[in-house]
């Protein structure tokens, strides 16, 4: 690697989409974005933004400045990573540029193997590829996307971020689902958690926000995105979370059920006569948000309950019902708070979301100022009263940064 290669580009490989940013490590500015969806279809539209050098945040992330966009035919992973690449020389950017370190993929499940961002050789591979039991909706894509760059660029360092990762620090006590062990040991049944890199990167931002080293902070991190998480982390290491062996417990989400007795999965067998499949499409894709009022989109149901819509309402106030427990069991998990940190788009924005989830949670140390919590901003960002024991903060995640930082840091030594 010459001196000068200071840049990553991270690739976040879905089941039919590829997100990509190419960062610059020197100021941790992004270069470009982009986003390559429905791919395999018969039309799949490709947006690409390069942004000028020093460009950062969220803002120019959404790509809305001089940005192309396009649709054509792209078959498969293969094609869609060429489409990034001569995206990408278009702006001089290329793969085949000296200024590239590495290349930083974003890897769903890492088991419990992978507790660090890893550079990836064939033995890697393999040990994703046998992780495809427990993920078989997300690591697919990510070994496709990670052999299609391999092949692109063989001479480049790889290197996998797994979203596991942050959480295999979790004790066996929080980690062990209450089943028979060998049943579990024989099955790598357990709770591994997903969105670390997130939950990472925000607690980090939080104790920076307090002015304090993530050592001497506790935190709730409540990522809420489509997908949500909360993570219980004591002084930097994660000793909780809510999603388990898969992505689909814990918190009400988007399209997830979260949280449910186990027992609904067989009820819906033997007596709705539903396949394993049918109950995955059910409790993954038909559920959550989606299911109880027909939208995800937490902009759409605060409108509807503006509207007076009962079903919506009912939605919100269950998804807070949830959330509001798991605030409460992190406190209890955690002994001592001193912050709640909500993050990703429904976090970051849905401010009756914030002053929903922490309404009543007095004796918590918790509360919301109506005034900070009403400001919109890209910044992280306190919202709770000088008064309140516990810190409540806003602070926008970067998964892309954390990736990108963590592959620069692998490479560069
Ligand atoms: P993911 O990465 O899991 O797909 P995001 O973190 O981007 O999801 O969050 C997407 C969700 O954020 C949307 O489904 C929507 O509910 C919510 N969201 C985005 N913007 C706003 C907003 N301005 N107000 C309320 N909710 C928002």
């Amino acid at each position: 690697m010459t001196a000068n290669a200071t840049r990553v580009l991270v690739l976040n490989s879905g089941s039919s989409s590829v997100k990509y940013q190419l960062l610059d490590m020197k100021d941790n500015s992004r270069l470009a974005v982009g986003l390559i969806e429905r791919i395999g279809e018969e039309t799949s539209r490709l947006s690409h933004t390069p942004l000028a050098a020093g460009g950062d945040g969220p803002l120019l992330a959404e790509g809305g400045r001089g940005g192309r966009e396009r649709e054509a035919r792209i078959a498969d992973h293969e094609e869609a990573l060429k489409a990034v690449a001569d995206e990408l020389s278009a702006d001089g950017l290329g793969l085949d540029s000296p200024e590239l370190a590495a290349i930083g993929h974003r890897v769903v499940h890492g088991g419990l193997k992978f507790t660090e961002p890893t550079v990836i050789d064939d033995a890697v591979l393999k040990e994703i590829e046998r992780l495809v039991p427990v993920a078989p909706l997300h690591n697919p894509a990510n070994i496709t996307g990670i052999r299609t760059a391999q092949a692109l660029r063989p001479d480049l360092p790889q290197v996998a971020v797994f979203d596991t990762a942050f959480h295999t620090t979790m004790p066996e006590h929080a980690a062990r689902y209450a089943i028979d062990v060998e049943t579990a040991d024989a099955h790598r049944i357990r709770r591994y958690g997903f969105h670390g890199t997130s939950h990472a990167y925000v607690s980090r931002k939080t104790a920076e926000l307090l002015g304090k080293a993530p050592e001497d902070v506790n935190v709730i991190v409540l990522h809420l995105g489509n997908g949500a998480s909360a993570s219980a982390v004591a002084g930097g290491r994660c000793v909780d979370t809510s999603m388990g062996l898969t992505p689909l417990e814990g918190l009400v989400m988007g399209t997830r059920s979260g949280d449910i007795d186990p027992a609904v999965v067989f009820h819906l067998k033997r007596v709705a006569g539903m396949d394993a499949d049918e109950v995955d499409e059910l409790l993954n894709k038909k559920s959550g948000l989606v299911g109880l009022c027909g939208d995800n989109d937490m902009r759409e149901i605060r409108r509807r309950i503006d509207e007076g819509d009962q079903r919506a309402a009912l939605a919100f106030d269950i998804y807070i019902h949830r959330l509001k427990k798991y605030i409460g069991a992190y406190s209890a998990v955690l002994g001592r708070v001193d912050a709640v940190a909500f993050t990703a788009g429904v976090g970051e924005n849905a401010a009756p979301v914030r002053e929903a989830a922490v309404l009543g949670l007095e004796e918590l140390g918790l509360a919301v100022d109506a005034d900070l919590n009403a400001v919109r901003s890209d910044e992280a960002r306190l919202i709770s009263p000088e008064y309140a024991r516990v810190a409540v903060a806003v602070v926008p995640t970067d998964e892309e940064l954390e990736i990108a930082g963590q592959t620069y840091a692998l490479v560069s030594n």
